[in-house]
């Protein structure tokens, strides 16, 4: 891509603005770009879109591989679309890190989805660590809000950092458990379970009822010992399966209800403030350590000072104060 002059910008805007599907596909692929000029013009359609940003209902999802995510999504997604609102659909987890991530795997994986007018599905990037994704997934969330688009599900698999990165974004967090698989109590960390605002028990049909229904009175017994997240409201739990449709309705309804509960109490605004915070200073961090990558003649003391750290000749917070100054100097 190349750099786009800022009459171009605003007309991107103004086309992502409009809803224009096509446009707001071309706004992700540059705020997924990592070349300087393609950040330099995401920056400011990002800026220039923000006022339109933050009316949408965050909701994240996340589960093991074969817990049944992409099946639910398909659900639950064209239920809320047949409802009337818009929905869009983001992944954050690195291709790598789950079979047939390509474009193609995630439009089919999601069909009826794809070709619903009422929502946008935007497949997994590429090439990128689970870090560097969740980093441009929240833009492309912010785009998809600026394009109009009422509720956005952020799908993550069930990986340590990027369940966390994607509950940093989220207003709730949706994990989705299938019976009688590795998902038992024991297979999931409690740091997962912590961060769950409700916790689904997927498959729960025919064969699967029975093993459904005991994943169910397990993780509800486990649920009532945590402690909330907020006060007085702990996580819910649901049984539900996309097969049969038991449950989708039930469980669109539950995270309605937790979201008001959560901007009457004032705990959404709360929330959000909080994770635009650590944002903003884990931009800071991101870019103060890119910065100090420009200067070679940094760079190369960046690289002595690890090597003496490595070898136990230097305390990693003197290394720190000594490559500091000398990006001050430089
Ligand atoms: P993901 O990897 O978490 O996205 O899981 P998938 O949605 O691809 O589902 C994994 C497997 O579980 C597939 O073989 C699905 O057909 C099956 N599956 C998903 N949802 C249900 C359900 O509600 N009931 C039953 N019986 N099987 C399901």
């Amino acid at each position: 891509m190349t750099r786009l002059p800022t009459k171009d910008i605003d007309r991107l805007a103004g086309l992502v603005a409009g809803g224009d599907r096509k446009a707001l596909a071309h706004a992700i692929t540059l705020a997924e770009s990592t070349l300087g000029p393609d950040r330099d013009a995401a920056e400011k359609l990002l800026t220039k879109l923000l006022p339109r940003t933050g009316q949408a209902l965050r909701i994240g999802i996340s589960g093991a591989p074969g817990a049944g995510k992409s099946t639910f999504i398909e659900a639950l997604g064209t239920y809320i679309t047949k409802t009337g609102k818009t929905l869009a659909v983001l992944a954050v987890d690195p291709s790598s890190q789950r079979s047939g991530g390509s474009i193609l795997g995630d439009k089919t994986r999601m069909s009826l989805l794809a070709r619903d007018p009422q929502a946008f599905i935007r497949p997994t990037p590429s090439g990128t660590t689970a870090g560097g994704v969740a980093r441009r997934t929240r833009e492309s969330m912010l785009l998809t809000e600026a394009a109009g688009y009422e509720v956005v599900f952020v799908e993550t698999v069930g990986v340590g950092q990027s369940e966390t990165a994607v509950a940093g974004m989220v207003d709730l967090f949706v994990l989705l458990v299938a019976p009688g698989s590795g998902d038992d109590l024991q297979g999931i960390k409690r740091g997962t379970m912590e961060l769950a605002d409700l916790v689904l028990v997927t498959k729960a049909d025919g064969d699967l009822s029975e093993a459904a229904n005991r994943a169910f009175g397990d993780y509800r017994g486990a649920l009532s010992l945590m402690r909330p997240k907020y006060l007085g409201m702990p996580p819910e739990i649901a049984r539900v399966s996309a097969l049969s449709g038991t449950g989708i309705a039930e469980s669109w309804s539950i995270i309605q209800t937790l979201w008001q509960k959560l901007k009457s109490a004032g705990h959404l605004e709360e929330l959000r403030k909080m994770q635009v915070r650590s944002w903003f200073w884990s931009e800071v961090q991101t870019t103060l350590v890119e910065a100090l990558g420009t200067d070679p003649a940094v760079a190369a003391e960046a690289g002595e000072l690890e090597k003496a750290v490595l070898a136990g000749r230097l305390l990693p917070e003197a290394a720190a104060g000594t490559l500091i100054r000398a990006f001050r100097k430089a």
